[in-house]
């Protein structure tokens, strides 16, 4: 199996990078090689009555397959340097909007035409938030919501399918540099070859990227990861900036500790679902484009960002440890009400029950504040109280909080303006790059490194 460029990863980094260099390069032999399963069969088997909770599936539906872990995501490709990845100190502001704007035209094109293109440059709503000391970030933001994402992808696989070769359910186990280019070997042993290489492996695959790096004597660096809650209350207490804004960024310095919260991932009438990363099981949100199956809820999370200095440097394994310890006190995610925490008693169902706020997540009601560190938990409490200042109705007892939700970073892969690694034809992009950690970024990386490859 020899090909002119294979490409580990069927995400929105390896889709955009195949549909670029299939676009300006048809006559280039490109295979595609992913763990998970064509997009229409992956299928998550908790069906809420047989399968209730992860069962720990060898390659996770929600994360893994064509799509990627964006494949059921709210599909919100935020145009913006501000935040979603640091494409741009790689290629530059301008040519980083541009790759941006490029991701979206093909989005558009490829059935997401009808969709919405959202604007956060409201300068009343930027004052009120600066009123109060809260920060909104700048940024365009195109919702595709989770309906519409997945016919985008299903139109881009389709076109794609005869123009290069997709192998699903083979997953790459080890990379070796030959003279010829790259050698990749799968866990069934099949031997892949090609000249030139790009890994696209998402956050999933970020632990088998340092062993990579670390064969192929690449240098990394790993030092943050963001914990928190998502946040979930009823969709008229954030309406008046979900409506103008869809989602709202905005960050906060806290009084007591001087670290940075940021709203993160907003959903307006959406759903909170859980995130399994590794066998880990965290919570996350989306919503759907299609009114009919919008819910009375709004979504987003709170993040404390962390970043650690020597001589600690597994920062992904100080957000895992905290997620295991939530696993391991409600079997998956908790929920707790706002007014439980702060009164120091742990939800309970009878509680839930009770809220005026109904859960869109089956989660278990515990204690966060079991969990979550004293400094983090503190932070979000006084974010939520900022944020009560714009949104009047957040730090209500029944706002419902999920823990935890955990970003985490992938290390930064030492690559150049080209995104290719010390190994000459070796290139890292997307989420395992440590580059990018969202959807236009990564989408835009691939775009990136496929021209460059086509122009070489
Ligand atoms: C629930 C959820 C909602 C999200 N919502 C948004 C959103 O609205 N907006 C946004 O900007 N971002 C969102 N994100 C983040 C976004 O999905 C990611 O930033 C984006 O998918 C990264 O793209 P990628 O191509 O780098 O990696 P991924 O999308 O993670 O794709 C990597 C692929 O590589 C495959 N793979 C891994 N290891 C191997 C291997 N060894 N061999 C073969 N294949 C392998 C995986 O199976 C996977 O399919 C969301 C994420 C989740 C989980």
């Amino acid at each position: 199996m020899n090909y002119d460029l294979v490409i580990i990863g069927a995400g929105p980094g390896g889709i955009f990078s195949c549909y670029e260099a299939c676009r300006l390069d048809p006559s280039l032999r490109i295979a595609v090689i992913e763990a998970g399963s064509p997009l229409e069969q992956r299928k998550c088997p908790i069906d809420g009555v047989r399968i209730k909770s992860c069962i720990n599936c060898p390659t996770c539906a929600i994360m893994n397959g064509f799509g990627g872990a964006g494949a059921f995501s709210d599909g919100k490709y935020n145009i913006t340097n501000q935040f979603g990845g640091s494409l741009y100190e790689y290629v530059g502001k301008q040519k980083a909007i541009e790759l941006m704007e490029y991701v979206d035209s093909i989005n558009t094109s490829h059935g997401g035409e009808q969709t919405r293109l959202f604007s956060n440059n409201n300068a009343e709503i930027r004052k009120k938030c600066l009123e109060n000391d809260l920060h909104l970030l700048d940024a365009k933001v195109r919702h595709l919501g989770t309906d519409i994402n997945y016919i985008v992808l299903q139109n881009l696989f389709d076109e794609l399918k005869d123009k290069a070769d997709f192998f699903f359910h083979t997953r790459i186990e080890e990379v070796r540099q030959t003279e010829a280019g790259y050698q990749l070997i799968s866990s069934k042993g099949e031997v892949f070859e090609g000249k030139q290489c790009i890994i696209s492996t998402g956050r999933s695959g970020s632990k088998w990227m340092q062993k990579i790096c670390d064969s192929l004597h690449i240098r990394t660096e790993s030092n943050r990861v963001d914990i928190g809650v998502r946040v979930e209350l009823p969709a008229d207490v954030f309406a008046h900036l979900t409506d103008e804004l869809y989602e709202s960024k905005i960050v906060y310095r806290t009084e007591k500790f001087q670290d940075m919260v940021r709203t993160f991932c907003m959903n307006p009438r959406g759903v909170v679902v859980n995130e399994n990363t590794n066998g880990i099981v965290t919570v996350n949100g989306h919503s759907y484009e299609d009114p009919s199956r919008y819910t009375e809820n709004t979504n987003f999370a709170l993040l404390v960002s962390n970043h650690f200095t020597e001589p600690f440097k597994d920062s992904n394994e100080y957000g895992e440890s905290i997620a295991r310890l939530s696993n391991m006190l409600g079997g998956g995610v908790i929920v707790q009400r706002f007014g439980d925490l702060i009164r120091g008693q742990r939800s309970t169902k009878g509680r839930i029950a009770d809220s005026f706020v109904t859960p869109t997540l089956n989660a278990t009601p515990g204690d966060l504040s079991l969990v979550i560190p004293k400094r983090q938990m503190d932070d979000i409490i006084e974010m939520i109280y900022a944020l009560d200042k714009v949104a009047p109705g957040t730090a209500n007892d029944d706002t419902l909080l999920y823990g935890v939700e955990v970003k985490f970073y992938n290390m930064q892969v030492e690559v150049d303006e080209n995104l290719e690694t010390s190994c000459k034809g070796l290139f890292v992009i997307g989420d395992c790059s440590g580059v990018t950690h969202s959807l236009s970024h990564a989408s835009a990386s691939g775009v990136h490194v496929a021209r460059h490859i086509c122009e070489k």
